[in-house]
């Protein structure tokens, strides 16, 4: 359950938790590794501390103590974190427990309040129901407020670990999921739109590494949307590991498509070069997979059938983490995390560039192809690789 976290001032000691339900042994050190080294990059690197895994935990000491909601605030955007507290570090003895809880419970005000105490420690002299029952009766004694185990204003909860006790009162909820990294790497196809920032957020969700790849039309479309684009990335960026953005002037491709097949065939033709090209810089990064913001909807882009004529130009496997979400669901999450605002801003999209009002919504790969022998195929992808522009951030 989540507390609300207030006033939380100069605390140096931080307790991460994290889902472990799924975890099998071997995959238990990877994940703990690889959020370890997320956690660094978010936090570590403006603060001198110690980030260490502590059974079943992660344990962030700072050299100076800092306010404890602006850590929480920083840390429950690193993926894979379940909860976070700010914590008192205590001997394991119960005086020193006791010492620490007077001290964390000080100038807080309730009615009613739980004690809650784990042991990961078996070789601590008293049980865990013991420790609640002699914690418990010293803050009623000083608080004055009633046990209410079910219910409770506040709970203190205290984990005993082998050399060093935590004890804390609240917690906040940070976003769970995988560590980003450890499912591997991925390119985000992000288009300015509403949709590919959720898709690449629900990747990262599972542990994917994103970097992205947007195709712009310039000169016919303004650098503002390029400038969008940046920023949505650097939004979802926030609290991961760096990230790299490749821009590819489409424009140059568009028309030589123009002005070789029937105009209904062109957003599919686009998408296609878009995956060619996508696919080549993916190999080039080692990337394992593309990501799009594609649903399936009526609109001529995502049919089925045209997701399939699409597809099949890949030689890698197309992500679709949106695929089974309404608009609405989308818009939601996009306002959630925090690039709607942003995605809502009117733009240039690169494919309503010269689009005809009919396009097809049912194609074979087949039927594609014959209109694609009109067209330099690899000499186009090629001609989008050359252009590409990178940009580390
Ligand atoms: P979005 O809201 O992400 O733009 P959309 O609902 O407008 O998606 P489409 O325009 O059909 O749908 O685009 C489908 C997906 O194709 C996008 O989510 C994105 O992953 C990819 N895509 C489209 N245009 C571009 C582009 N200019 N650059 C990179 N990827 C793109
Ligand atoms: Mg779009």
């Amino acid at each position: 359950m989540e507390t609300n976290p207030q006033d939380l001032h100069n605390y140096s000691s931080y307790i991460v938790h994290y889902g472990e339900i799924a975890l099998k042994k071997g995959n238990r050190t990877i994940f703990e590794d690889m959020l370890v080294r997320n956690i660094r990059t978010s936090v570590g690197k403006k603060r001198s501390c110690e980030i260490r895994r502590l059974q079943g935990r992660i344990y962030i000491e700072l050299a100076e103590p800092c306010n404890g909601n602006m850590m929480l605030g920083e840390l429950s955007r690193v993926f894979g974190v379940a909860n976070i507290s700010a914590a008192l570090r205590a001997e394991p003895s119960l005086d020193a427990i006791r010492n620490a809880v007077q001290n964390l419970i000080d100038k807080k005000s309730f009615s009613s309040f739980a004690v809650r105490t784990r042991r990961a420690q078996k070789t601590f002299p008293l049980s865990s129901q013991k420790v609640n029952e002699e914690i418990g009766a010293m803050v009623q004694k000083i608080s004055q407020a009633k046990v209410d185990l079910e219910d409770p204003e506040m709970t203190v909860s205290i984990e005993i670990l082998d050399r060093h006790v935590f004890v804390f009162t609240d917690n906040k909820k940070g976003l769970g999921g995988l560590p980003v990294g450890i499912s591997g790497k991925v390119l985000c196809l992000i288009s300015g739109g509403i949709d590919s920032p959720v898709a690449a957020w629900r990747a990262m969700k599972r542990g994917c590494l994103p970097f992205y790849v947007h195709f712009h039309s310039a000169p016919f479309t303004s650098a503002a949307s390029q400038e969008k684009v940046v920023e949505i990335v650097e939004h979802l960026m926030k609290g991961q590991p760096g990230t790299r953005l490749v821009t590819v002037p489409f424009g140059p491709v568009q028309q030589k498509i123009v002005v070789a097949v029937p105009s209904q065939y062109r957003i599919i033709i686009y998408r296609r070069f878009m995956v060619r090209i996508a696919e080549m810089i993916a190999r080039q990064e080692r990337a394992q997979a593309l990501v799009t913001g594609e649903a399936l909807s009526q609109v001529a882009s995502q049919t089925l059938s045209n997701l399939a004529t699409i597809e099949a130009v890949s030689g890698v496997p197309i992500l679709r983490p949106l695929v089974g979400m309404d608009k609405q669901e989308i818009v939601d999450e996009a306002k959630r995390i925090g690039t709607y605002d942003v995605a809502i801003i009117p733009h240039d999209d690169c494919c309503s560039f010269l689009m005809p009002r009919n396009p097809v919504t049912r194609t074979t790969p087949e039927e594609v192809e014959k209109v694609e022998k009109n067209l330099d195929v690899e000499g186009l992808v090629q001609m989008g690789l050359e252009a590409k522009e990178i940009r580390d951030m």
